[in-house]
């Protein structure tokens, strides 16, 4: 029934031909056009990130393709945060003590390259580079393509098209044209460098973790690379970005702000690397629907581009690939249903992880040297230890499980409700003791009903009623101190 149904999907980043292998495996006719030039040809390094972390999410999916093993065989192993302190001090977080989970470093341009090979092996998928989408009369399924190399544009005709063609997405842009689709995009004030460590230096830094260099307005990141490079990422506001015009000034913000990173970088590289290149602009995007006319489908960043500091960009598109798969056999191909069907699913996940990924960036950058985020994370990983299938903080239910995101959210919403009412619960049990039982003075102890604790002898009052009202007022404050600690903790 698939055979004689054509699939055009726009865009061959990573979603794309993610989604292109589910369709094939289903039987689609599917035709993927990008365009820019075949990556394996002409061995271009795209203008993103240059490594990416993948976790549970795009595991599933590339494992469900038969790739998984293929992938993370060329990553690196993070297992947890590595932060570097403003006062020097270095600290491991595990993102998992208990179960060793651990996030992959992975290559983008090997990712990419290894996708588009695994396309090759479908007799029903073409891909079709340097064709540039230019026109779109969804509700007709007809589609224009600039051949970027003869000029030349050419008509197509699909049954289905799926945009996934980027957070600038042209397919989005035609898509919005239709009634009820709404759609909303947000910059952030802040924007990112990429710098490396070359491999000679690499070794220096501790491996299998992400390192990150929290200073509270702003933040550096570096992800490593299987050679034993590494990729330093510098997330700022612009303004910051612009106030390091000078060679001078860029060397004491570096030898002030991260001296460890200075020497492993080499100061001529640094300077040489960072004004090179422009910081790149960091935006994320909501759409009210996926879908329009029962022919188009946006998937991947197309559908919501979200800041990076969740590292879940790439993961949710790759899920989005294998949840309409899964739609879509729920409905027997039958693909109006299926696009109604996967935006009512998606929607509200797709939202949230914008949400977290906003989040994150405060977290990673200034909560993580908070002592509030470490007592959090005690209490957190106690409890995920001892309850396993109950407890599981969010950013574990983000990266390695498959919950949906919105549930991400009420999970760790109901799990601040249960620490906020032990706290209080807590104190208050703490008050009241502490206002029947107080140290005793010679005066006031009953002989046979004093209590000791850590070496302390404790017994009842033999005090007037009035004084007793008054350690309860005491404990009153107490408790109010206590809840205050735990609300700023939560
Ligand atoms: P893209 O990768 O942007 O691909 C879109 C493709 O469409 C491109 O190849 C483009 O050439 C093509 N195209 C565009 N317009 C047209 C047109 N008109 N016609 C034909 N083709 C077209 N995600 C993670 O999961 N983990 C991470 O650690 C992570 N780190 C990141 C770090 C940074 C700094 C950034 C910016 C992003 C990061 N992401 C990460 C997010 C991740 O990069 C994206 O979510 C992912 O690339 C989205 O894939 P995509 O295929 O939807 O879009």
């Amino acid at each position: 029934m698939t055979t004689d149904r054509k699939i055009v999907i726009v865009g061959g980043g990573l979603v794309g031909p993610v989604c292109a292998l589910y369709m094939s495996k289903r039987g689609y006719n599917v035709t993927l056009y990008e365009c820019r030039s075949d990556p394996r040809e002409c061995g271009y390094t795209r203008g993103r990130s240059i490594n990416l972390a993948v976790s549970n999410r795009a595991r599933k999916a590339l494992r469900e393709l038969g790739l998984e093993e293929d992938i993370l065989k060329v990553s690196v192993p993070m297992r947890g945060r590595y932060l570097h302190q403003p006062n020097g001090k270095h600290v491991p977080i595990f993102y998992d003590p208990k179960n060793k989970e651990c996030i992959y470093s992975v290559s983008r341009n090997y990712l990419n390259r290894r996708l588009l090979d695994a396309m090759g092996e479908y007799n029903n998928l073409q891909i079709k580079f340097d064709h540039k989408l230019v026109d779109a009369k969804i509700e007709s399924g007809q589609l224009k393509f600039l051949q970027t190399k003869t000029n030349v544009t050419i008509d197509v005709r699909a049954d289905l098209i799926i945009g996934a063609d980027g957070a600038y997405s042209t397919m989005r842009r035609y898509m919005m044209q239709k009634p009820m689709f709404d759609y909303n995009q947000t910059y952030i004030n802040h924007g990112y460098v990429e710098l490396t460590i070359t491999p000679e230096y690499g070794h220096l830094l501790a491996p299998n973790y992400l390192h990150i260099w929290p200073r509270s307005d702003f933040m550096m990141i570096a992800l490593p690379n299987s050679d034993h490079s590494w990729t330093v990422t510098l997330f700022m506001p612009f303004k910051q970005f612009e106030q390091l015009d000078h060679r001078d000034q860029l060397m004491s913000f570096f030898n002030k702000l991260f001296p460890d990173i200075v020497p492993l970088i080499g100061e001529e590289q640094l300077v040489e690397h960072f004004f090179k290149i422009k910081p790149s602009a960091l935006m994320y995007v909501k759409c009210s629907k996926f879908h329009t006319d029962a022919k188009s489908l946006l998937l991947g960043d197309a559908a919501h581009a979200m800041l990076p500091f969740y590292g879940q960009g790439m993961n949710a598109g790759f899920e989005d690939c294998a949840i309409f798969n899964s739609v879509l056999e729920y409905c027997n191909d039958n693909i109006s249903m299926a696009l109604e069907a996967y935006t009512e699913r998606r929607r509200n996940d797709a939202h949230a992880i914008c949400e977290l990924a906003l989040y994150n960036y405060v977290e990673m950058r200034d909560l993580v040297i908070r002592p509030s985020f470490r007592i959090r994370k005690f209490v957190d990983n106690i409890l995920f230890n001892l309850f396993p299938e109950y407890w599981i903080p969010l950013y574990n239910s983000i990266t390695f499980t498959e919950m949906g995101y919105k549930n991400c959210i009420s999970n760790r919403s109901w799990q601040d409700k249960f620490i906020l009412c032990a706290f209080v619960i807590i104190s208050t049990v703490v008050a009241l003791v502490a206002a029947i039982y107080r140290q005793p003075t010679t005066s006031c102890i009953h002989k046979n009903s004093t209590m000791e604790f850590m070496g302390i002898k404790f017994a009842p009052l033999k005090i007037p009623l009035e004084r007793r009202l008054q350690t309860l007022g005491a404990g009153g404050w107490f408790i109010t101190l206590v809840s205050g600690v735990a609300i700023s903790l939560l």
